[in-house]
């Protein structure tokens, strides 16, 4: 196996996956070439899967010389490939450094959506999360966020045999706070987005954030993609405790922050996550206080969604998930008044990939046709265990 996904960065060429078009056709632009030469290169890259520069017939071989003596296309090692029972895929890349990040694929019916990463760790601390518990380590660049779709995109299409897209949705709710990586996100999330690139709307791609404003109303103005905010609490006192962030922007601030976003965004509405914590944020007044504070803002209750996630519990929260009666009349008080309330199915649970468990550990390869042949619609020839990519034999 060479030039692709399982290998280490060379830190001494240039890492495609770093780039948007733009970043792109800068970079060769720099090599004296023109900006449709950038266009070929970004399709090989992220629609075709390519990682050699030989493979990538219809560029010029000047080009693809040049290419070879100064760029990669590269995406970090896999350490492991856990497949759930219901066909949940989740990957561990080596970030390096002793880090490792999580990418979770989430397979429906009518969409595959993946789960993507922006940090090793994360800084904001939330009570209830097990990236939160770990820390900060460092950003991921572009080209770390970028590589968890490529690979997955391509390895996806290779094992199903599918020449068409198999990632329709993208959620920024993987490891990490996306706006904290504000300037590695953006660009990212261009490649994403890019006709040339994944072609993925708008309306697909979710950016999930703890709550950061400034960095929210920046995000309205140069990339305004969907937008999932994590509330968690109905007060300041109780936000406080469990998001930390909301000392430096408190619900009004946010709130304020979530109805100018929604002047921009693709959809006609916010949506708000919630995390289910027995006795903490599930009683029935916490639910009246929800529906105040969105009518607080105007326009009744339509402008947001909520989504319930039952809380995964991992040893050092010393916090339990609500019983599920308790998360349904919360969802009935809710939807009673008018606001559209859905409670997310845990997916992935048995192989720690549902939502607040992704925290890096290193665990054994698994196989992978098998497990994921069980699921219905997504039958996908067995092959052992994985770690190459695409375009290699
Ligand atoms: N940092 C961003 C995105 C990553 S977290 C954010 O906080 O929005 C993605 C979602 O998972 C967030 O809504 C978060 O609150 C939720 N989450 C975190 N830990 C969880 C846990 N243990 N159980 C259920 N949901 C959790
Ligand atoms: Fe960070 Fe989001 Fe986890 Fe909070 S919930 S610690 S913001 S990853």
């Amino acid at each position: 196996m060479s030039g692709a996904a399982g290998g280490r960065v060379d830190p001494m060429t240039a890492n495609l996956l770093n780039y948007d078009l733009d970043g792109l056709a800068l970079f060769c632009e720099g090599l004296g070439e023109k900006r449709y030469r950038a266009v070929q290169l970004f399709r090989w890259i992220h629609q075709k899967g390519a990682s050699r520069f030989d493979d990538m017939s219809d560029l010029a071989k000047s080009l693809r010389e040049k290419l070879r003596g100064v760029a990669q296309v590269q995406a970090p090692p896999v350490i492991s490939q856990h497949i759930s029972a219901d066909g949940t895929i989740k990957w561990l890349f080596d970030v390096g450094g002793g880090n490792a990040i999580e990418t979770v694929f989430i397979p429906e019916d009518d969409r595959g959506t993946l789960c993507v990463s922006s940090q090793a760790g994360c800084a904001i601390g939330c009570r209830f999360c097990s990236t939160g518990h770990q820390g900060f380590s460092r950003n991921l660049t572009t080209g770390e966020i970028v590589a968890q779709l490529w690979f997955a995109e391509h390895f996806l299409r290779k094992h199903l045999q599918r020449d068409e897209r198999v990632i329709s949705n993208v959620v920024m709710m993987g490891m990490g706070e996306p706006l904290q990586n504000y300037g590695e996100v953006i660009p990212a999330l261009r490649v994403m987005l890019d006709d040339h690139g994944y072609g993925l709307s708008r309306r697909r791609v979710t950016v999930s954030t703890s709550g950061i404003v400034p960095k929210m109303d920046l995000l309205a103005e140069q990339c305004p993609v969907a937008l999932a905010v994590s509330l968690h609490a109905p007060t300041d006192a109780l936000r406080d405790d469990l998001v930390p962030l909301n000392k430096k922007y408190p619900l009004d601030e946010l709130m304020h922050a979530c109805k100018r976003y929604l002047a921009f965004a693709p959809r006609d509405f916010i949506t708000f996550e919630y995390c289910m914590l027995e006795g903490v944020n599930d009683q029935p007044e916490h639910a009246q206080q929800l529906v105040a504070l969105v009518r607080r803002y105007g326009g009744g209750a339509a402008w947001c969604k909520f989504n319930l996630i039952p809380f995964n519990p991992f040893p050092a929260s010393g916090l339990r998930c609500s019983a599920p009666k308790q998360v349904q009349a919360f969802a009935k008080i809710l939807s009673d008044a008018g606001i559209v309330t859905t409670i997310r199915k845990t997916r992935g649970e048995d192989i720690d990939a549902a939502c607040g468990q992704l925290a890096g550990d290193i665990k054994d390869r698994t196989r992978v046709g098998e497990r994921i042949a069980r699921q219905r619609s997504w039958t996908i020839q067995p092959v052992a265990t994985v770690t190459t990519p695409v375009t290699e034999n």
